[in-house]
């Protein structure tokens, strides 16, 4: 997930500040983010975000990260939200395996995904063209929005972007062979989603294209692309698949709930545009009964009215203007 970058550089070097105290203090347990491998197959593991927003108190850790091992090194997958995520992510692979890390894949560009980079600068990071692309533009000022949000959690990072460029296709890795999959509609239009693949376990890295009891985030979503998609996933789905957000999964719910709700939101954005309801009112959405057990669904509902339905007024003044010519 991500929020709007909004705010001046100089809170990023006042949080620097902050963080370099607090990180002073974490050496004596202070910025601890307490991750945990989950194994979920053999030789894979994943560290289980919490399903809330960033906050000062869960430090961004809201995202799900993981990593493959195999006998040529360690794959891992996202970096999470700071620096000091990501190198206590790797403390944590080094307490499972004597294997080095070989490379890191992102699933895509938002902030919680990417900004652990800084602990494995020494090793290949892969992404799509599209998010390599994105994280160039926008990563300097989603960094700066994450300091905001999280002040001395963000102490000493920033942005590194990836320096390889992850194909579509089977990757081999050791003994084990990793498919890189280009999908499309949580983060961007075409080739913006990466998931990947382990054949040997038949586990799913489904990154932002899955959450599972939490709201979906949209703000540079697809939501058309992201529904066919969904369908594909539906009909090959893996044995164990890992959400981007929520509990790692064995069964369809997770990508029929996911489903559901983008396709909810598509058509009630569409109908309130037609209607002719501003802004205002299109914040007043009431959140279906079925999807009121979503962790965040309200806030989550409120951000993606906001950055989508000027789109679906667009749209809708369009059609009007269409049907008078
Ligand atoms: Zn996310």
């Amino acid at each position: 997930m991500m929020e709007y970058p909004l705010q001046a550089p100089f809170l990023r070097l006042a949080a620097m500040a902050l963080g370099l105290l607090t990180i002073g203090a974490a050496n004596a347990g202070g910025i601890f983010y307490g991750l945990q491998p989950q194994q979920v197959a053999d030789g894979v593991y994943i560290f289980e975000g919490r399903q809330e927003h960033f906050t000062r108190r869960n430090g961004g850790n809201i995202v799900n990260t993981g990593f493959v091992i195999t006998s040529a090194g360690v794959v891992v997958l996202d970096t999470g939200p700071s620096r000091a995520y990501g190198e206590e992510m790797r403390r944590a692979i080094a307490q499972v395996t004597d294997q080095p890390i070989h490379s890191v894949y992102l699933t895509h560009h938002h902030p919680d995904h990417f900004l652990g980079n800084q602990a494995f600068e020494d090793v290949p990071i892969c992404a799509l063209p599209y998010t390599r692309e994105m994280i160039e533009r926008d990563g300097e000022a989603l960094l700066d929005n994450m300091y905001n949000l999280l002040s001395g959690w963000m102490g000493g990072t920033y942005v590194v972007a990836p320096d390889c460029t992850a194909e579509p296709g089977p990757v081999t890795v050791g003994e084990r062979t990793l498919e890189v999959i280009a999908g499309a509609g949580h983060s961007g239009p075409e080739a913006s989603d990466l998931m990947l693949h382990d054949q040997r376990s038949d586990t799913l890295f489904a990154g932002d294209l899955v959450f599972y009891d939490r709201a979906p985030t949209t703000p540079h979503a697809d939501l058309s692309r992201w529904v066919a998609l969904l369908h594909e996933l539906e009909r090959e789905l893996p044995r164990t698949l890992v959400p981007g957000h929520g509990p790692v999964t064995r069964d369809v719910e997770a990508v029929l709930q996911t489903r559901d709700y983008v396709e909810w939101l598509a058509s009630a954005l569409r109908e309130a545009a037609e209607q002719g309801l501003d802004m205002a009112e299109a914040l007043e959405l009431e959140v279906p009964e079925r999807f009121r057990h979503l962790a965040v669904v309200d806030e989550e509902l409120r951000r993606s009215v906001a950055h989508l339905y000027p789109g679906y007024e667009t749209q809708a003044l369009n059609q009007v203007i269409d049907g008078l010519q």
